[in-house]
């Protein structure tokens, strides 16, 4: 199959593309660049089925592809705050983009929606059936109302023109290709560790998260868009950790001698998260299967190989 990845040098997108060319597919990467990097697909540029457009979602673009996976938004709060009107352009005019697309040529799209929709949830671990607790006006609504949006818009293009949609609900993904200076919170802890910064804990660190390696989430992708059920579907990890006790496991991992320092915590940021994943494993047959030990060993090693460059 011809396959567009939008957002495809970035962390997940890249991954993605390793499993899409492995397959055997021909996979069009479209990036702008923003928090992608040209080494997440570098070793695929000379293969004759991978393809690099340097493009920007939120203008419209025209190609001839089976499927699309629509990955492009910037996901950490570091980059999504970084310019916050390009972030509601980039998730409401690059998924009509997209639609638009998927529409013409008739092909499946997946929309990789997150569980920031759920906003800061009263319902806990979060089902697919919750409407979440959003926001509207704080500094993280950019990118939370802009996925809700994406979601509607998949939705109506469906009911309206009957596109061929997917729509993942994904939660906190990490692993190798994270990049340095991404700001999400395993990153942010390894990358301390290993250059003995003070580990920076913010809040008492009592906020909780579930992490998912990438290679789960991957397969979870792939499976959902060749899948009959169009979502949505929540994809992640139900491992609930607090961020003092993630902070603590990395210390202990890569440099015990390391500090931990408490910084404010930012505006909004969600009290709890927790997939429920009985939707994924009822009908993609998915759940994860790398623990957070091995998902982290795994990581490091790869901040360890670049960081030493
Ligand atoms: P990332 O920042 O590494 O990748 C996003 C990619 O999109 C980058 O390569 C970036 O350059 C590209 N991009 C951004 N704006 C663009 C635009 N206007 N036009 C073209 N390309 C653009 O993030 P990621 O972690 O790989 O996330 C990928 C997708 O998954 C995002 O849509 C994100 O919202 C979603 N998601 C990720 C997580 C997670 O924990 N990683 C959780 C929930 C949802
Ligand atoms: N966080 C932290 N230290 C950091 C970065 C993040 O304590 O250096 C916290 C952040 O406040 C949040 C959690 O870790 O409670 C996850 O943050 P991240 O930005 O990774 O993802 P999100 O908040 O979008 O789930």
């Amino acid at each position: 199959m011809r396959i567009l990845v939008t957002g495809g040098a970035g962390f997940i997108g890249s991954h993605l593309i390793d499993r899409l060319i492995a397959q055997g597919h021909e996979v069009l990467c479209l990036d702008n660049f923003y928090t992608g990097d040209k080494k997440n697909i570098a070793h695929w540029l000379n293969h004759p089925n991978f393809e690099l457009i340097r493009h920007d979602v939120t203008e419209p673009i025209r190609l001839e592809v089976e499927q699309i996976y629509h990955l492009a938004c910037p996901a950490s709060p570091v980059h999504y705050q970084f310019n916050p009107i390009k972030t509601v352009k980039t998730s409401v005019l690059g998924t009509i983009n997209m639609l638009g697309l998927a529409k013409r040529v008739k092909a499946r799209i997946l929309m990789a929606s997150t569980s920031e929709i759920y906003g800061d949830p009263q319902v806990h671990p979060q089902t697919e059936e919750y409407w979440g607790n959003v926001n509207c006006h704080g500094i993280r609504s950019c990118y939370d109302e802009g996925k809700r949006i994406a979601e509607t818009l998949c939705f109506d293009y469906y009911r309206e023109h009957q596109v061929d949609i997917r729509v993942a609900r994904i939660f906190n993904t990490y692993g190798p290709r994270m990049l340095e200076n991404d700001g999400r919170v395993v990153s942010n802890l390894i990358v301390q560790s290993l250059k003995n910064i003070p580990l920076t804990v913010y809040g008492d660190g009592s906020q909780t998260r579930s992490f998912c390696y990438v290679s789960d989430l991957v397969e979870g992708l792939i499976r959902l868009m060749n899948g009959e059920y169009i979502g949505p579907v929540n994809l992640g990890n139900p491992g609930e950790y607090t961020i003092l006790e993630l902070a603590k496991k990395i210390q202990s991992l890569i440099n015990p001698s390391v500090e931990l320092v408490y910084q404010p915590l930012p505006q909004d940021d969600p009290k709890q998260r927790q997939p429920d994943i009985s939707k994924a494993l009822k009908y993609l047959d998915w759940q994860p299967t790398i623990l957070l030990d091995e998902g982290l060993d795994m990581t490091v090693n790869d901040f360890k190989t670049r960081l030493s460059k």
